[in-house]
């Protein structure tokens, strides 16, 4: 299996001017030979040999580098890998009929791939042209088994994408989920457990409208437009960090307790007509959400069963099977006019959630269980808070 390790790296003020250069000699490979291939593509098109292979073009740059000797400075490995992707691109265009490969700017995402020659000693990650090595947080070891790296830059800092190859093994959890995604809450599981929300980007709002009120008023062009560029891009950033954080932290507690889990199939057309909920949605980064935990799951040999959003898991009682057309958004509790089950309105979707998955794949519905402890002590442990919502207080503890 290849897992992916992101480490942030703090290159000193040399390190930097030249991972600036990879990036820029990367994207001028790229488009230097797009448009090489394209210009051969046009001569040859009555030639048996209508277009270049990736080997052509390998040695055409070795050409290019007597020439535009500035190229010399940057890893090899990484100017050839930027033609291998090139080749990907258009053979993915020919065969698959996906977008034509076009220039990239330098507006776009930067980024270099390393395909080998990496080390790590210390906190420092060394790979070719940078001997010295590059300073990273060690927050976490940096596995032995690297298949390539990625370097990206995001506004002012860089990082590292480790892929490794691991065997290790990762254990399936055991329980069953349904997952009521929400506004009041994060998530509900049908277990009775409630995530709260983070809600990063309404606690930076202010922060933002305010700098972005000031950028609005900044000339044109100007430096100290600029600068203010910046500093609502690193807004933006700091709102992205966290939800990532939060997102990772919560998905690995879920993957690791539960070894199913059902959900509904998040239809953002029919969500965002509600504006206060379409801005919880985003806030909250569900989709990032569902896709970590997904992947977690399949990691441990665990199963994401999704179920339609037409399925009426708010409206439905979750005890008797009656169907109350009146609920409100507003109704905070579920009161079931037929058989008297009242109970809060999001544990009550999540248990329908998961008994219409288990119904869609074959499987009984399993009976009532309360609140199911290690979930509790997941959470604990990733610093993540809850609020349990059965009737009956349990004691949670890790
Ligand atoms: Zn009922």
């Amino acid at each position: 299996m290849i897992k992916t390790l992101k480490v942030r790296l703090y290159p000193d003020e040399n390190q930097r001017i030249l991972l600036e250069k990879h990036f820029g000699s990367c994207r001028f490979v790229w488009n230097h030979f797009l448009e090489v291939r394209n210009k051969y593509y046009v001569g040859h098109k009555k030639d048996k040999k209508k277009g270049l292979t990736v080997f052509d073009t390998m040695k055409m740059l070795t050409t290019l580098k007597k020439e535009i000797t500035w190229l010399n400075e940057i890893n090899s490995q990484s100017l050839q890998h930027s033609l291998v992707e090139l080749d990907k691109a258009f053979k993915s265009f020919f065969k698959h009929n996906t977008a034509y490969p076009a220039f990239k700017s330098k507006k776009d995402k930067q980024y270099f791939i390393i395909p080998s020659g990496f080390k790590v000693k210390g906190n420092r990650l060394i790979v070719p042209k940078f001997k010295e090595g590059i300073k990273y947080r060690d927050k976490s070891s940096i596995p032995e088994n690297i298949k390539q790296i990625i370097i990206t830059r995001d506004v002012d800092r860089y990082y590292a994408s480790i892929q490794y190859e691991t065997n290790e093994e990762l254990v399936r959890g055991n329980a069953v989920a349904g997952i009521d995604m929400g506004v009041k809450y994060f998530l509900t599981t049908s277990d009775g457990i409630a995530i709260e929300p983070i809600n990063t980007y309404r606690k930076y709002e202010k922060k933002l409208k305010k700098e972005q009120r000031r950028l609005s008023i900044k000339e044109k062009g100007s430096e100290n437009r600029k600068k203010q560029i910046v500093k609502v891009k690193k807004l933006y950033q700091k709102i992205r960090d966290a939800r990532t954080d939060f997102n990772h932290k919560i998905s690995t507690a879920i993957a690791k307790h539960y070894g199913t889990v059902v959900v509904e199939d998040l239809n953002t057309q029919g969500m965002t007509q509600n504006h206060k909920l379409a801005k919880s949605i985003s806030d909250q980064g569900w989709y990032q959400f569902r896709r970590m935990l997904e992947y977690k799951l399949q990691w441990r040999g665990g199963e994401m069963i999704e179920i339609g959003m037409f399925d009426p898991s708010s409206k439905m009682c979750s005890g008797c099977g009656n169907i109350k057309h009146d609920l409100k958004l507003s109704d905070r509790i579920y009161h079931c006019d037929v058989c008297g089950l009242t109970i809060d309105r999001d544990l009550n979707a999540s248990i329908n959630i998961r008994n219409m998955g288990l119904i869609k794949v074959g499987k009984g519905i399993p009976e009532f269980t309360p609140v199911e402890i290690p979930l509790a002590g997941y959470l604990n442990r990733e610093g993540i808070s809850y609020v349990s919502l059965n009737q009956e207080p349990q004691i949670l503890e890790g």
